[in-house]
């Protein structure tokens, strides 16, 4: 294979520790697209990932259950080319048990690690893959076994606390030892290419940009659809809820990237700076019309623990940006799980002209993620050989190409290996984005707002319509819409 990205691999040896490497999310997330680097030869032959977790495990055990949960989440045709593959990336497998809040198990751990022969000043990876409420009693166990001169970076999953209060105080337990530069916080949204493009194509597009600006759009909207149900994920999502599993980082990230302003150099420290700045004008109205809440119908039979649960699995809310040239333009977003359909795009509507009558529908930008991934221009109006209303769309696909495509978790890991945060989340922007969920969030505890029960199956409750109603726009309809 012929990589022609510089900045999709990386040469130096490095160690990369994943704590919590017994758990869902690095079987299903953090192993595959570890594997994925190393299938296709992104990684350097010097190496060693250390799975650090409570439950008893030997080395050689942690590589055959690294190879079970590879092979099994693997997404092309497993063959003895992969087989051999994985054998071989094994011997870069370590695993190391100890708790998670005990000093002399870091004490340990670092005598473990001075064993393994690569150079202690090595780049060296920390990805905590535990609950939230482990993550500052991990860093406290890092900085006893590290000084501030270590090339160390800290990878946090999200959800970064439970609410702008909890992740102030995370933060500043983690940076009472380490550096702001020294944290990577994570989105894996932020990991899609399709979201990456829009980076790149907004920076590099003059037409596209001119049609973005507030003053000529009639609204935003952003739809994320879930086909699946909870199922197992049951116990986590019902403690969380929709709108921190979903609005609270992806889709205020997405909606982030398609509304901030366009620096002039796309640096990290720039587009960080802009999303902040765009998520902290964005306000959440508290009324009626501005949240809809629902609940599938068979939500209550996924398990015991939640028959009488009131946890919203579907949610819309419309939002305003407190800017001039923004103002009185809605940003609608929705979610919901066990709908018709997987189906995630981001729509900008733009104004029609006064004297176009109302049911002239709008010209627009759409921008599929899931289950395509492209961008579409739908221009709308009389002309050419038909005397009637056209549609002409111009499509263009923005996922990998053959030499880029990874899992979201390989890239973000190549980016952190580079020190290349463009990608990665500011405390600021995290800070912003809890604001407008607490705000959601308290006007929803009111109870203003009545839960609706919607079919499996279904595109979600009737009340989604009630935030468009006074808007002059509607829901767009992929499937109506394009062709
Ligand atoms: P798990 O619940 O599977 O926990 C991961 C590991 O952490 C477990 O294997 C366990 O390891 C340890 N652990 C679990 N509960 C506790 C506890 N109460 N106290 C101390 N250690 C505990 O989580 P996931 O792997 O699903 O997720 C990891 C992190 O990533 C979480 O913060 C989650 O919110 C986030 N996340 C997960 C996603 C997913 O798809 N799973 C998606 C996005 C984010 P051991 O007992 O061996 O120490």
């Amino acid at each position: 294979m012929v990589i022609m990205n510089t900045h999709l691999h990386y040469t130096d040896p490095f160690i990369l520790t994943i704590f919590g490497a017994s758990g869902d999310l690095a079987a299903l997330k953090l192993f595959p697209a570890l594997f994925a680097l190393h299938e296709q030869k992104r990684l350097p032959k010097q190496y060693i990932i250390i799975g650090y977790a409570r439950t008893q495990m030997s080395t050689a055990e942690f590589r055959e259950h690294f190879i079970t949960v590879v092979r099994k989440n693997y997404s092309g045709q497993w063959s003895s080319v992969q087989e051999q593959y994985v054998k071989e990336m094994t011997e870069h497998l370590e695993y190391f048990t100890g708790q998670y809040d005990a000093e002399a198990d870091f004490t340990r751990f670092a005598t473990f690690r001075s064993t393994l022969g690569l150079p202690i000043h090595c780049v060296q990876l920390f990805y905590f893959s535990v609950p939230p409420s482990m993550y500052g009693k991990i860093a406290d166990g890092i900085s006893t076994i590290h000084t501030n001169t270590d090339p160390i970076r800290l990878l946090v999953e999200k959800p970064f606390g439970d609410n702008e209060a909890s992740a102030k105080a995370l933060f500043d337990s983690i940076t009472a030892h380490f550096s702001q530069e020294q944290l990577y916080l994570l989105d894996h949204y932020l990991g899609k290419k399709p979201v990456q493009s829009i980076v790149g194509m907004r920076h590099s597009n003059r037409i596209l940009n001119t049609m973005l600006r507030g003053e000529e759009l009639q609204s935003i909207q952003i739809s994320a659809f879930e086909a699946q149900r909870v199922g197992k994920r049951v116990g986590y999502f019902d403690s969380a809820g929709i709108l921190k599993d979903m609005i609270q980082s992806h889709l205020l990230q997405s909606l982030a990237l398609m509304v901030m302003s366009i620096p002039v150099k796309g640096t990290a420290e720039n587009i960080r700076r802009e999303k902040a700045a765009v998520l902290d004008s964005i306000e959440f109205i508290p009324d009626p019309n501005s949240v809809c809440i629902g609940q599938y119908d068979e939500y209550r039979t996924e398990h015991h623990s939640v028959q009488n649960s009131k946890t919203p699995t579907f949610i819309a809310i419309k939002l305003h940006i407190n800017r001039e040239n923004w103002y009185k333009v809605p940003i609608v977003l929705r979610t919901g799980k066990s709908l018709n359909e997987r189906h995630t795009f981001m729509v900008a509507e733009l104004k029609k002209f006064d004297f176009q009558p109302e049911d002239h529908e709008p010209n627009r930008i759409v921008i599929e993620f899931a289950p395509q991934q492209k961008i579409s221009i739908d221009l709308v109006g009389e002309g050419g050989a038909h005397e009637s209303v056209q549609h002409m769309t111009i499509s263009h696909p923005i996922g990998c190409g053959e030499d880029t495509c990874l899992p979201e978790h390989g890239l973000l890991f190549l980016d952190a290996l580079r020190g290349e945060k463009k990608f990665f989340l500011s405390i600021h922007e995290i800070l912003a984005c809890w604001k407008i969920v607490d705000s959601i969030e308290a006007y929803l505890a009111t109870g203003a707002v009545e839960l609706e029960m919607y079919a499996s199956g279904s595109n979600g409750p009737k009340g989604q319509d009630r935030l468009l109603a006074t808007e002059h726009s509607n829901w767009y309809d992929p499937h109506n819409n394009l062709s």
